[in-house]
């Protein structure tokens, strides 16, 4: 989503501008907020679904990608496979285009370009531009994980030529070492469509490759988004300070992963139950 830009640009250091772009994001309502210098393989190669010819080669000039995440509720995540998930997806899905539109309106209100990228009218690969951005890296489920949410997140771009430092990422290996061991997502995977093995090379990129073809069928089949992979990763549980406490140990330690992995089997089970299906009110004809 593009709009008109202010004809005068702001001159502030891109220091000043980089603060200011985090923090909006926040208020807007982001939890994690980071910057990357676009590449090519951040892009789509056609223009989908949304604004723009359909078909059409895709052509962004933008410098940068500022990228976010917004909180799926943890409740409705678990109840997948049911009908809350898509809700909260949905629900979460609208969120991360408002704080995208008007981070970007804010940004062109500065004098410079910038595009919200929103479901159904994306230019670029979110969760490559989140990942290049810090915001942590995929996992064998194939959904970018975040050190405070895993996967329990939505994400949302915005890209712009304001000029804006770019985060330094240090290179953090202990989720793919985590998913290596886990396979939870796998073993949960009611379609089979999340490999167990090890990752593969797939365009030029080492990753775990999910069948997208059969998880879709699944998901037509059940007549709701599915999730479950979601709701079963142990990097979703919530963001409180006994998680925490877990996380920083699997983020430092081998041995504690493994241990960790022995404690969320033993409290959560092999195949965790669907945490509530009964988060709705019950409506209709009695
Ligand atoms: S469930 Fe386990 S293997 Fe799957 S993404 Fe989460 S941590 Fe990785
Ligand atoms: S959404 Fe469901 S069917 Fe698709 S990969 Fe995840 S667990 Fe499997």
């Amino acid at each position: 989503m593009d709009g008109p830009v202010a004809e005068e640009k702001i001159n502030n250091s891109p220091e000043d501008l980089t603060r200011a772009v985090k923090y909006l994001a926040g208020f807007y309502g982001a939890v994690d907020c980071g910057i990357t210098i676009l590449k090519s393989s951040h892009l789509y190669s056609h223009i989908g679904r949304g604004s723009g010819e359909y078909g059409a080669p895709v052509i962004l000039n933008h410098k940068f990608g500022i990228a976010f995440t917004v909180e799926m509720d943890f409740q409705m995540t678990g109840s997948a496979p049911f009908p809350p998930i898509t809700m909260e997806s949905g629900k979460q899905y609208v969120e991360s285009a408002r704080v995208a539109v008007q981070l970007a309106a804010a940004i062109r209100s500065l004098g410079y370009s910038a595009r919200a990228h929103i479901d159904g009218n994306y230019r670029v690969i979110a969760p490559l531009v989140a990942r290049d951005a810090g915001l942590w890296n995929i996992g064998r489920m194939g959904l970018l994980m975040t050190p405070r949410q895993g996967p329990r997140v939505r994400v949302g771009v915005v890209t712009s030529d304001l000029p804006l430092i770019p985060d330094q990422v240090q290179p953090d290996e202990s989720l793919i070492d985590f998913c290596g061991i886990c396979k939870k997502c796998a073993d949960n995977c009611p379609s089979q469509s999340i490999p167990h093995g090890t990752r593969k090379e797939a365009n030029g990129a080492l990753r775990w490759k999910i069948d997208p073809e059969s998880c879709y069928h699944y998901w037509t089949t059940i007549g709701t988004d599915c999730g479950r992979c979601m709701a079963v990763c142990p990097y979703s549980h919530p963001d409180n300070w006994a998680h925490n406490i877990v996380r920083r140990g699997i983020s430092k330690s081998g041995t504690f992963r493994r241990a960790a992995l022995v404690m969320d089997d033993f409290f959560y089970g092999k195949k965790p139950s669907t945490r509530s299906k009964s988060v709705l009110p019950s409506i209709g004809n009695k």
